[in-house]
């Protein structure tokens, strides 16, 4: 039964490039029929951030990804871990990997180390001014097991490296990049027990593998110089290494690494600039892999049922904001205008185009804006920028077709029935909206363009756009009868 872990370090917060590694994960899992196990490797203390494990969690959960086993959160937003391997926080494991140390020393595959750290860094010196690549020189793997045990009995500071054998060929294969040959001559003795007794992520990584039954390790290509060293901790341990497929890396357009510094990266930044989940995902799952078909459009079910690893390629995938929005839209456009009000809510309340009263009571007016508009959205949040429209004291023109259109013959008579129609009412609701232009069409006798076109031109500047009977609504009698003046002079 196929079974793959994501494993994050609480580090803060999930990039995308981590979310889409983790799609990947459940995709293939979903496909198979498998499991998708959530692991946290926390070993690294100096990183550890404070609710890292519940924003990891929550993010996964945001974005649809649902974990069958490992670290999730309660009702209450608690963490919770379940299924039968656990622990799966890595700090809750140290007694586990302690006890696989001990057996790699006794077999030979691994030493104690006692070199300082003013040692080490002369010795990397030296390495560099020789042109040499730095790597532990080796000194202390000749000491006995007798007598580092005294030495650590008196207190002395230790570590417990790797023992790579001289100029063997590691071998392994992996399903995207095919079959890896790295030589031990060109890899480190590896610490694997860290001086505060935490081990390093190379050994905890094969143990917990192992141990929870990691049919897949699906990764970012970053570790693929660190395989060659679990491979052969797999081999020392006497276990079958799980398949690996190393993934490539999510690149801005300038085929460098997404960070910080240049807008979004986390998931969390996404879903508050306004992407819908689905958006972010279906889009995220096209960064480095395509479908067989030309349909780029394709829910959670769809990705679970075409995804494969042989369609993910081998260089790094590069995302294209553009498009992501253009995906993006296609879900919006998809979704109730409910869906997107309540999402569109916070932003408008933000622009201070919206209070808690018309939340409250006028719900359906705010409905009616977001309707108005949703065609045109990429993200929720854009929403600020095209309801502009409806708040603005003047109206400008957006071309001179529009002002043509304005100066027609019976734009006067138009208006002044429009004028005097609304004098009539204390104000619009939805019903009067829809019959209002008829209402003027008979009184008038003007009728289709002539109708139509003037009134839009007028309340909007523009000559396209959303339904007039719902710019009518949104807009208000009082802020038609404004605009219809402002033009009028
Ligand atoms: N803890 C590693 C990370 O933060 C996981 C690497 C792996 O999946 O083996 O990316």
């Amino acid at each position: 039964d196929v079974r793959v872990r994501f494993a994050p370090s609480p580090t803060g917060y999930l990039h995308i490039g981590g979310l889409r590694t983790a799609l990947y994960n459940y995709l293939f899992a979903k496909n198979n029929n498998g499991k998708f196990i959530l692991r946290i490797e926390d070993t690294d203390r100096t990183r550890f951030v404070e609710g890292a494990i519940e924003n990891l969690v929550n993010s996964l959960k945001w974005a649809g990804i649902e974990v069958d086993e490992g670290v999730t959160l309660d009702e209450n937003g608690k963490i919770k871990q379940v299924g039968e391997y656990g622990p799966y926080i890595q700090s809750e494991r140290l007694d586990i990997y302690r006890k696989y140390v001990d057996e790699l020393i006794e077999k030979g595959y691994a030493y104690y180390c006692f070199c300082t750290k003013e040692r080490l860094d002369k010795v990397r010196e030296e390495q560099k001014i020789k042109g040499l690549v730095p790597k532990y020189d080796g000194f202390c793997r000749n000491i006995s097991i007798e007598e580092a045990k005294k030495r650590i009995a008196d207190g002395e500071e230790y570590v417990v490296r790797l023992k790579l054998p001289q100029n063997v060929d590691i071998k392994f294969h992996d399903i995207v990049r095919g079959d890896i040959v790295i030589n031990t001559n060109d890899l480190d003795d590896q610490v694997l027990l860290k001086s505060d007794g935490f081990p390093t992520y190379h050994l905890a990584v094969v143990v917990d593998d192992h141990l929870m039954n990691i049919t897949h390790i699906v990764r970012g290509e970053e570790w693929l110089p660190s395989a060659p060293k679990h491979v052969f901790l797999y081999q020392a341990f006497g276990w079958e290494a799980p398949e690996y497929v190393h993934l490539p890396t999510v690149l801005n357009k300038d085929r460098k690494k997404l960070s910080k510094r240049q807008g979004d990266v986390s998931v969390e930044d996404f879903r508050a600039s306004g992407y819908l989940p689905e958006g972010l995902v279906n889009y995220l799952a096209l960064v480095g892999w395509s479908p067989e078909g030309n349909e780029e459009i394709l829910s959670m079910d769809e990705l679970i049922n075409e995804f494969s690893f042989e369609r993910v390629s081998k260089t790094g995938g590069i995302f294209d904001k553009d498009k992501l929005d253009w995906v993006n839209s296609h879900y919006i456009r998809s979704s109730s205008p409910e869906r997107i009000a309540d999402l569109a809510i916070p932003y408008l309340k933000e622009a201070n185009y919206i209070t808690d009263e018309d939340i409250n009571k006028r719900y359906d007016w705010i409905k009616a804006m977001v309707i108005t508009v949703q065609e045109s959205l990429s993200t929720t949040k854009e929403i600020v920028d095209k309801v502009d429209i409806f708040f603005k004291d003047k109206v400008e023109l957006e071309s001179d077709e529009v002002l043509e259109v304005l100066k027609g013959e019976q734009v006067p008579t138009l208006f002044e029935a429009i004028r005097e129609e609304l004098g009539e009412v204390e104000e619009l609701d939805e019903e009067l909206c829809g019959g209002l232009m008829k209402k003027i069409q008979k009184k008038t006798g003007i009728k289709g363009k002539n109708l139509y076109m003037p009134v839009r031109a007028a309340l909007t500047g523009n000559l396209h756009g959303p339904e007039l009977v719902n710019i009518l609504y949104v807009l208000g009698k009082q802020n038609i009868l404004k605009r219809i003046e402002y033009v009028e002079n």
